[in-house]
């Protein structure tokens, strides 16, 4: 299964940063263009760690009300902000809020990058409740949703990934839960495959 932590960096990714270290977890980030100039080093420490980086447009807009140009440059934006500080572009993409539709995805250079759990995190900013919707709903292949700007997220991290450890599960980035199979300008929100024994 694959943790996956939207719109940052913020002031708390640094604590999750350090929450991920101790576990030796690796997980995606979906990072916004304009935070990315903010927290440079935070971008920095993201990949050195080995983390995978992700692109979630230069400011969360929803890209049903953009134009097609709109939508372009927010992506491309995003990732040569993520580019000039990595050495390399995100290899994945997350619509804002999920709002995506098919003509969208063909303009997208980037396969996109869905969830099947969405813990509600930013609703309700209650650890309890981010882990035990996670760990209810969780399967093998699962892609959590989370927000590393909330504080509240960042407290249920290091339980969350000790009840996911316990039950047999592996937290992997979302290329290692896709097996590199990814494709452009296509969606997905789970990986079937990933309980096959191999
Ligand atoms: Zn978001």
């Amino acid at each position: 299964m694959a943790l996956t932590f939207d719109d940052g960096p913020g002031r708390s990714t640094n604590s999750l940063l350090d929450e991920l270290d101790k576990s030796d977890t690796p997980a995606t980030f979906f990072l916004i263009g304009r935070q990315v100039q903010k927290y440079p080093k935070t971008v920095q420490r993201m990949a050195n760690a080995g983390h995978q980086l992700g692109n979630h447009t230069w400011d969360h807009s929803d890209l049903t009300t953009l134009s097609d140009k709109q939508i372009k440059q927010k992506v491309a934006w995003t990732s040569t902000a993520i580019e000039k500080i990595t050495g390399d572009k995100p290899s994945v993409f997350r619509p804002p809020m999920g709002r995506h539709n098919p003509a969208i995805d063909k303009l997208i250079p980037l396969p996109l990058v869905l969830w099947d759990i969405n813990t509600r995190d930013g609703r309700h900013h209650d650890p309890q409740q981010t882990m035990s919707i996670a760990m209810d709903n969780v399967q093998p292949g699962s892609i959590i949703l989370m927000h590393d700007v909330h504080a509240t997220t960042v407290k249920a991290v290091p339980e969350l990934i000790s009840r996911l450890k316990a039950q047999g599960y592996t937290p992997v980035t979302v290329d290692q839960l896709l097996d590199g199979k990814l494709q452009n300008s296509v969606a997905y929100s789970f990986a079937p495959h990933a309980g096959v024994q191999r």
